[in-house]
């Protein structure tokens, strides 16, 4: 009889621990297999971690323990899902991020390999079901219901898996939609013309021979865009591959980031992109194809750093500096951190590249731990474009056509049209009206569960909490006082693309953000049709500000560059910088001169000022400053320790009470504990939240501490904590 050693799915530290089972069949399960499990009367998906003989019947073994060991019900996997070296990678990442391990192994695994029960079900079927409205009819639905609805009739025929929701089974119950089935079209493989490497610059050759020859473990590529880093990623892992090894691309966002995806579909055959797009069983099959080694270039996003690729060589991570390396939910991983511990395995280099490197990192490689490599010059000697900055607080730079376009950004747009060049807008919010307000009343709508201000969609007409995902109806009437009229005060993308679509009849206009692209592979079809110049002007949130290469854009607009400015983190400024300088060097990256126009509330803001200059150096010495009188990284790392209840007197009484425990641990250390606080969203979906943060310069020395912080909570009645380990932000 085999005695299986397994960790159970649920991904909560009070079960955090190996459970025992027995297995009397013929199969030898092994290590790193999934196995059907009985607990607490549900079936359940296990993880072996441990598998050993023992020569005694149930029998024996019940008599020797006080209790009898369940046997498991069912083997699932013949061979284990990970090799040797991810096992160990994903102890190291549970153990630095103070994470159950069974929520990395959730993370690193492609959707049917996951040791979770619904992996069992993901298909492996050959057709696609597409969603159909039945009827125009809106009666008889939630509000969730009536956003999804009127998402379906918008787009119909949707295809079924590329929406993330789970309301859809009731609209079909509902009779509002139903599912027909269509033969699987295979996603589309791009076709892709192979292409010569270039003859590179002197910086270019200077930085590809330092990444090759020199005996530095990591590097930083700065240089702004277009300056020919890709270029530089591309030879350089041309050479690894020569010499036998493999290489993985990290991108900020695979959607986002198709230009960069075909470049290195253009140089390399052998090549597996780990798309957000892919289905379950496209996902399944390249994480197979990454294993079996057929492949040895991997590109893909966050969690593509846990690709099963073997023998390392190279990583790459682009625009470094970007905030989705890291996850923001368990186990908090950074992506640059797992390269590092997959550093130590394969003893491979990393090579991160950035216009705007983020602060920490841009410390490091001052200081020499990591070797410093610049490329000043754009490659096509196109100049950085022209910038200015319009004080929108001036009434001479509007008007009553538009308070929200200034009659300069108007005036460059109509010429743009002219010259059939191409535009874009950038505003970093979504929606027509962050607020919407009685005009008789002057009530305003809230979320209920965040009471933050609700914001008016216009395409759905419906109110939305851009936190929680709360949605409502528009009422025709004030639930107060009945009155009928509304202002909508504020805007954000779509009243922009109103407001453009009056001003500009006869341009053709695309808008990216995050509500056009609730489908899946539509960020992909609006990205390729602006880059074919299927319209003159693309308006978007931050979406459209990344790593896109358009030819024909010699117009940047931002619309409102102090938007996020005033978000209580201590990196809003660095995010805001980022963002506007991004945004700035989409103007003329061809041989046509490029300008940007910059509007703001706060001209002389030094964080606008340096962006609108795309002068990096400036911007750290004066925010580096502020980092230091806050003590906040790079000066002092950060964990953030999150506490919740279903009671708020528990969540309280809970806080101040661990809260006491770290003060007490800490009192003779170098070490920082703030709070408890209100978060910025003190109450989701029925549970209170508090938030503890502290500041350090050692991990090693307070890791102990928080590691006995979760044995306490966890004693504790209904209440849990979640330890963000390096967050990247502070609220
Ligand atoms: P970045 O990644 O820094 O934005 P790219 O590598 O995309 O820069 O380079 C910008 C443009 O210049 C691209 O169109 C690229 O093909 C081209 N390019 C890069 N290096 C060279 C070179 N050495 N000679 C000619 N063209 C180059
Ligand atoms: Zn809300």
């Amino acid at each position: 009889m085999q005695i299986l050693s397994v960790l159970i799915e649920y991904n909560v530290s009070t079960l955090n621990r190996p459970f025992s089972y027995t297995y009397e069949g013929d199969v030898v399960v092994k290590k790193g297999t999934r196995v059907l499990v009985p607990f607490n009367n549900r079936k359940i998906i296990g993880y072996v971690i441990d598998a050993s003989y023992v020569d005694k019947t149930k029998e024996e073994l019940r008599n020797e323990s006080a209790f009898e060991l369940k046997d498991i019900i069912k083997v699932v996997d013949d061979e284990p899902i990970f090799n040797d070296e991810l096992e160990s990678l994903a102890k190291k990442v549970a153990d630095y991020y103070l994470s159950p391990l069974i929520s990395v192994y959730q993370t690193m695994l492609p959707p049917s390999l996951k040791p979770k029960k619904s992996a069992l079900s993901k298909p492996k079927i050959q057709y696609d079901d597409y969603l159909v409205p039945l009827t125009d009819n809106e009666d008889d639905l939630t509000p969730k219901q009536l956003e999804l609805f009127r998402l379906i009739k918008d787009n119909s025929p949707v295809l079924k898996s590329s929406l993330k929701t789970t309301v859809l089974p009731k609209l079909i119950e509902k009779k509002k939609v139903e599912i027909v089935k269509k033969e699987k079209v295979r996603l589309v493989q791009e076709k892709v013309e192979k292409t010569e490497k270039k003859n590179l610059s002197d910086e270019q050759k200077r930085a590809l021979y330092s990444i090759l020859d020199e005996d530095y473990k990591t590097y930083l590529l700065q240089g702004v865009t277009g300056s020919g880093k890709t270029e530089v990623y591309l030879q350089a892992a041309e050479d690894f591959i020569e010499r036998g090894k493999s290489v993985l691309v990290l991108v900020p966002e695979i959607s986002l980031t198709v230009q960069m995806v075909r470049r290195f579909k253009s140089r390399f055959d052998n090549i597996a992109i780990l798309h957000s797009e892919l289905t379950p069983a496209e996902k399944y099959d390249e994480y197979r194809r990454i294993s079996r080694g057929e492949v040895n270039v991997v590109v893909g996003a966050r969690s593509a750093i846990f690709a099963p690729i073997k023998n390392l060589g190279l990583i790459i991570i682009d625009e470094e500096h970007v905030e989705t390396y890291k996850q923001e939910s368990q186990p908090y991983y950074n992506a640059f951190k797992v390269a590092e511990f997959r550093q130590e395995y394969h003893n491979c280099k990393i090579v991160l590249g950035s216009a705007t490197p983020s602060l920490e990192t841009e410390t490091r490689a001052l200081k020499g731990l990591y070797k410093h490599l610049y490329l000043t010059k754009r490659i096509n000697a196109g100049p950085l474009p022209e910038t200015r900055i319009v004080n929108m607080s001036n009434y001479k730079n509007i008007d009553e056509k538009s308070t929200i376009l200034s009659l300069d950004l108007r005036e460059q747009i109509q010429d743009r049209l002219n010259k059939k060049e191409q535009v874009m807008l950038l505003i970093n919010r979504r929606g027509f009206a962050p607020f919407i307000q009685c005009s008789k009343c002057h009530m305003t709508f809230r979320c209920p569960t965040c009471s933050i201000a609700l914001s008016y969609h216009q395409r759905d007409n419906m109110l939305k909490c851009h936190h929680c995902g709360y949605v409502a109806n528009m009422p025709k009437k004030c639930p107060k006082c009945e009155n009928t009229k509304f202002y909508k005060i504020g805007f954000g993308s779509e009243k922009v693309e109103a407001n453009v679509k009056e001003l500009f009849p006869s341009a053709k206009v695309l808008r990216l953000d995050s509500d056009t692209t609730q489908i899946r592979n539509k960020t992909s079809e609006i990205l390729t049709a602006f880059e074919k110049h299927e319209a003159d002007i693309l308006i978007g949130t931050q979406m459209i500000a990344k790593g896109h290469d358009f030819k024909d854009v010699t117009l940047v607009g931002v619309v409102l560059a102090d938007l996020g400015l005033n978000i209580p983190s201590y990196r809003s400024a660095e995010r805001t910088f980022n963002l506007i300088t991004q945004a700035v060097g989409r103007a003329g990256r061809d041989l046509k001169p490029g300008l940007a126009i910059i509007q703001t509330y706060e001209p002389n803001n030094y964080v606008i000022y340096d962006a609108s200059k795309q002068d990096y150096q400036r911007f750290f010495n004066q925010e580096m400053p502020y980092r230091k009188a806050g003590q906040y990284p790079p000066y002092r790392y950060l964990t953030l320790i999150k506490i919740s209840s279903s009671d708020e007197d528990v969540v309280i009484d809970g806080a101040d009470y661990l809260k006491n425990y770290l003060v007490a641990k800490f009192a003779s250390l170098d070490v920082d504990v703030l709070g408890p606080s209100e978060p910025f969203l003190t109450q989701i979906n029925g549970k209170f939240y508090r938030k503890i943060m502290i500041k350090y310069k050692k991990y090693s020395t307070v890791k102990p501490i928080l590691e006995d912080l979760i044995q306490i909570s966890n004693k504790r009645k209904n209440l849990s904590i979640q330890i963000d380990v390096d967050p990247y932000e502070d609220y």
